[in-house]
């Protein structure tokens, strides 16, 4: 297959976000990632491949799309209830032939196989809005998983003189990391914890190979601008101890800047659509002043420390 004829899957792309790099940025989800955070805000990026989301709101108990299945996965117990959709059938379902059925929009599918050059023309009908210093950040799911396509579309962006940022778990071989870098201007990459058990226990895999890649990417700042993300999860890693053992990291390793970001329940609806069961639908978010005790442990490792979306970048 040609380049240009090489496809992503890609679940999202948002215009305009001032959030996440210099100036206006094009944000494009890729679909798929290997980690399972149990607080994932975007659980419809978790799975690399193409799924139904179901809006009951939106659902007029019509039964269209029970006829539409050519697998028998949509049912319903009585009539006027809603429907329900046996997953387990759908497997990787290609048709989607209930999301045709529909007529209410009560059906959506989540993915879209995309082009480099199907991208490449999305992301400069955007350009006139970045303004100075704008362009195109990567993200997901987990960006890394289809690293070479992302590869050759940072590649592609730096041709067309673009900005370009990742953003990224930090899970993925070095080797992979070393393709992709070579056309990256800005890079964000988490650190959900320091303990490599408690790691494993809130994502389902270890921080080791993350902490070693980050130390790597630490080395080549010379290459590009390098934040340090944390989100925030009550009671998962906000304690001192853990904040600590990260600010001494960055110090080890010589990154400066650490961006704090607050759990949030805004997922709620998403997990719900996709029947899926979502283990903070009843967590508070961390309120201000502990979001700001955090930045000031940071603050006094001389790190440079940004709360949420209150950041120059
Ligand atoms: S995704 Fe495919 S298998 Fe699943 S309900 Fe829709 S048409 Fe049926
Ligand atoms: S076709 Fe759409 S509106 Fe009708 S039952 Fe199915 S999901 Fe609901």
């Amino acid at each position: 297959m040609s380049s240009s004829q090489e496809r992503a899957l890609i679940f999202d792309i948002q215009g305009f976000s001032v959030h996440d790099g210099p100036g206006g940025r094009t944000l494009v989800f890729f679909k798929g990632c290997p980690l399972r955070c149990y607080w994932c805000c975007n659980p419809e990026g978790q799975n690399q491949y193409r799924e139904v989301m179901y809006r009951r709101s939106k659902c007029q108990m019509c039964y269209r799309c029970m006829d539409s299945c050519p697998n028998g996965a949509i049912h319903v117990k009585n009539k006027g209830d809603f429907i329900a959709i046996d997953r387990s059938k759908c497997g990787y379902c290609n048709n989607l032939d209930c999301v045709k059925g529909c007529y209410n929009g009560a059906l959506k599918v989540v993915g879209k196989y995309m082009t480099i050059d199907e991208l490449m023309m999305k992301i400069e009908r955007d350009r006139r809005f970045w303004g100075t210093g704008g362009g195109v950040t990567l993200g997901g799911g987990e960006v890394m998983l289809q690293y070479k396509f992302a590869a050759r579309l940072l590649e592609e962006c730096h041709a067309s003189y673009i900005h370009t940022a990742i953003e990224t778990s930090g899970y993925a071989p070095w080797s992979h990391y070393q393709e992709v870098l070579k056309n990256v201007d800005w890079l964000f990459v988490d650190i959900k914890h320091m303990d490599p058990d408690i790691h494993r226990k809130g994502t389902g895999v270890s921080n080791v190979s993350n902490l070693e890649n980050i130390e790597r990417m630490a080395s080549h700042q010379k290459d590009y601008q390098m934040v340090i993300r944390i989100p925030v999860i009550p009671g998962y890693n906000d304690n001192t101890e853990n904040i600590v053992a990260t600010a001494k990291f960055m110090k080890r390793i010589g990154v400066h800047v650490i961006n704090i970001l607050p759990f949030h329940r805004l997922a709620t609806s998403k997990y719900e659509q996709l029947d899926r069961k979502y283990a903070c639908k009843n967590m508070e978010s961390p309120r201000l002043g502990d979001m700001y005790q955090i930045q000031n442990i940071f603050h006094n490792y001389g790190l440079m420390c940004y709360v949420g979306s209150d950041t120059p970048f």
